[in-house]
Parts: structure tokens; C-alpha cells; sequence
């Protein structure tokens, strides 16, 4: 069984940029893990931090089921504060649990995305992209080595949310799981009231109001995420070329770099090791 480990720093990322792929892959037999990196102290409109932290977890963990994940691991840094937290720290975390858990693939934001405006996010991908190499150092944080199990290893890919359209190389077809992956991402109802609220406001200086966010926002969120969430797929299955009607999340993965063509051409199977899963990248960025 291979294993995935989603390193995201807040509660609705994973739902929200690979929730349709981690259903597909947990019901294909593996076992998925989410690290996440801070604490959504403060993703609520109208309520406590304490009050905040323990709605945003539940409501995680009831996503997590809905998805098959497996185990989540919360650092609990500050949310929105991660640019004042040194990346080597949260590197270090990355390193650890990768050397744990020995993910086949680990899923995060793009380290080289643009338009990114949230510092959290560009923080967690800087510190997975280099914790990537770091953690096949045996000299880099040999504390860990005292725990057993606990050894130099490397992730074979990295699945990156690709939110820039010319930075897609690969789209998993999520067809069959898009229904889990609404009704998990509706369920993460105090993080969503928090987004909608943003737009709530920033409509609000424009001078007007969107009813179908009104109604989303008041009530229940899942019809809006629904309409919202079927359009990008469709036009991302679209993007990769899958039939019609189909729905896809859109990645940049990263395996091999620039070596890609010729470790494909030259690799011969190590016997007593699974061969990882074939996969076929796009062979254009989109558009
Ligand atoms: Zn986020």
C-alpha cells in the first residue's frame, strides 16, 4: 500500500485543491495523511478563537472521514502568521514526517506559483519543496534517526495544486468522486461562512450583494460550492482532453525534474519494491 501525505496549512485546503483526488486514491487502497501546519485559530466570522479552533477541527475531521483520510497531525502554528515563523522550522516538520510516514507522493501549493496572495500558503510549499531533498541528508536533523523506522528518505512525487493556468502538467479524474468531495468541503461550514463573508464585503463596497452568496452564506453552503466547483472541473477535464461530461483537479507534479524522459527510458525495477503507478503527463502546459 502506498501512502500520501498532504501538507497544508490550513483546514479547507485539501477539501478544497485535491479533495476528488485523495477519495479516488483512498478507495484505490492508500492511505492517506494530512499534516496540517496551523491552527484556523482565526477562519470563523462571528465567533471566539477558542470557539473557531474547535469548529474548524471537528468539522476537519468530518471531512477527513468523508474523504479517507486517515490520520490528521496538527503543528498548530499561528494561523496567517506563518512569514513570522523561520521556514527551516517548519521545514524541520516536513522532514520528520516524511522520514515517518515514507510518502510514495506528497501533495502541497506550488513553491513557484503566481498569484498566490496568501503567505501561508507560500510558506508551507517553500518548506515541503526543500524538505523534499532534506530529508535524504543523513546530516540534516540525525535526532530524528534516534526514533525507529525513522530514516534518510525520498518522496518519489510532488503533486502541486495548480492554481496558475499555464502550470498544469497532470489531471486526475475525479468523475465518480466529485459528490465527496462537495459534501466534504460543505461540511467545513465555519471556514466557508468565512470566505463568503470576504466576498459578502468586498461586494458590499462595490455597492451590491450576489443572492446566490447570501442565500450560501445564511444558510447552506453545498449548492453554490456545488455550481462553482462543477464548472472549474469540467473545464479542467476539458483542459486535459478526458470525454465529455468528465471532471478533473489539475496539478503541476514533479518527479524527476528535467531527468524525467531519461530515468523513464532507462529504470529497470528493483525486485522486492511495488513499481509506483504509471502516469501520463500532459505534454503542454495549458493552455
Ligand atoms: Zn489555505
Amino acid at each position: 500500500m502506498h501512502t500520501a501525505i498532504v501538507f497544508t496549512p490550513h483546514a479547507d485546503d485539501a477539501t478544497a485543491f485535491c479533495g476528488g483526488t485523495l477519495a479516488k486514491w483512498s478507495v484505490n487502497g492508500w492511505k492517506i495523511i494530512l499534516v496540517r501546519i496551523t491552527d484556523d485559530a482565526r477562519d470563523s466570522v462571528g465567533l471566539t478563537e477558542e470557539e473557531t479552533k474547535k469548529r474548524n477541527r471537528s468539522e476537519l475531521e468530518e471531512a477527513s472521514k468523508i474523504l479517507g483520510i486517515s490520520e490528521i497531525i496538527d503543528l498548530n502554528f499561528p494561523t496567517d502568521s506563518l512569514a513570522d515563523i523561520p521556514l527551516t522550522k517548519i521545514r524541520e516538520r516536513c522532514v520528520y514526517y516524511i522520514r515517518k510516514f515514507k510518502p510514495y507522493s506528497v501533495f502541497t501549493f506550488d513553491p513557484y506559483t503566481r498569484y498566490e496572495p496568501n503567505m501561508d500558503h507560500i510558506r508551507v510549499a517553500r518548506a515541503v519543496e526543500e524538505a523534499f531533498w532534506v530529508a535524504c541528508f543523513d546530516l540534516h536533523h540525525p535526532e530524528h534517526f534516534k526514533e525507529p523506522g525513522v530514516e534518510p528518505f525520498s518522496v518519489c512525487e510532488r503533486w502541486y495544486f495548480a492554481r496558475s493556468p499555464e502550470e498544469i502538467t497532470y489531471g486526475e479524474d475525479i468523475t465518480e468522486f466529485f459528490p465527496k468531495k462537495i459534501k466534504a468541503l460543505s461540511s467545513q461550514k465555519t471556514m466557508i461562512k468565512n470566505i463568503l463573508n470576504q466576498f459578502r464585503l468586498q461586494l458590499k463596497t462595490w455597492g451590491y450583494k450576489v443572492p446566490i452568496i447570501e442565500e450560501a452564506f445564511e444558510n447552506d453552503p453545498a449548492f453554490l460550492i456545488e455550481q462553482i466547483l462543477y464548472m472549474q472541473s469540467a473545464q479542467i477535464a476539458d483542459t486535459c482532453g478526458f470525454g465529455e461530461g468528465q471532471l478533473a483537479e489539475a496539478f503541476r507534479v514533479d518527479r524527476f525534474g528535467d531527468l524525467e524522459a531519461f530515468f523513464q527510458q532507462s529504470a529497470e525495477p528493483i525486485e522486492g519494491i511495488p513499481q509506483g503507478p504509471k502516469r501520463t503527463f500532459l505534454d503542454k502546459y495549458w493552455p
